[in-house]
């Protein structure tokens, strides 16, 4: 199954995305599920239900959360997560409550993730492509695959409809719920990452 693991609704300041166009547009745009990962928020519990929907389209909830040592898409069960924690903190609390963490955009210019933190193995899965890095961005986090035997994940970041999509992740276990998912990150049951195109946005 065919996920991308990293769109913004409007719930984030920054995304143009309606939540009812992405899960209309999202099937077409193949893939068979979407993580919606607003900034510092899992307020989409509020309009929708977690899980399959109607068209068939799987929809998880996480969310992007910021700290000064990086972002971090989260899955688990922290819907009531206070804002501001430091990484170390909040990648401990996450190991301890089931959840599971993915540095995100690890390279990214002004937004990296500390290498200290991976060398801790605080957090073992990164983004390798995300669709709104440059190929540089992305391609730096190729040591840290070496270097720390990490798996990469895809995902577009998509803050506009038509980078739904752009970048997936590849499960290899069916996806149903976000424990499913959980699951699957933490067992490695993903293949590989498929880039459908590159974009090169201006990051907001
Ligand atoms: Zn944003
Ligand atoms: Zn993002």
């Amino acid at each position: 199954m065919k996920f991308d693991i990293h769109v913004h609704t409007n719930l984030s300041p920054c995304s143009q995305i309606p939540l009812t166009d992405l899960l209309a547009e999202a099937p077409f745009k193949g893939v068979q599920g979407i993580c919606i990962t607003d900034h510092d928020t899992m307020d989409v519990r509020k309009k929708i239900k977690e899980g399959v929907q109607s068209n068939g389209l799987c929809v998880l909830f996480g969310q992007e959360y910021s700290t000064q040592e990086g972002d971090f898409l989260l899955f688990g069960p922290f819907e009531q997560l206070i804002p501001g924690l430091s990484a170390n903190l909040l990648l401990q609390y996450v190991g301890n409550s089931g959840g599971v963490a993915i540095a995100a955009h690890p390279f990214r210019k002004g937004r990296s993730v500390s290498e200290h933190l991976i060398k801790k193995q605080l957090c073992t899965i990164v983004e390798g492509v995300n669709g709104r890095n440059s190929q540089q961005e992305n391609e730096a986090v190729l040591s840290w695959q070496v270097d720390y035997g990490l798996k990469p994940v895809g995902g577009s970041d998509a803050h506009t409809l038509d980078e739904v999509g752009s970048v997936s992740t590849h499960f290899t276990t069916p996806i149903t719920d976000r424990a499913d998912f959980i699951r699957a990150l933490k067992r490695g049951d993903f293949q590989h990452v498929v880039p459908q195109k590159t974009l090169t946005r201006q990051v907001v």
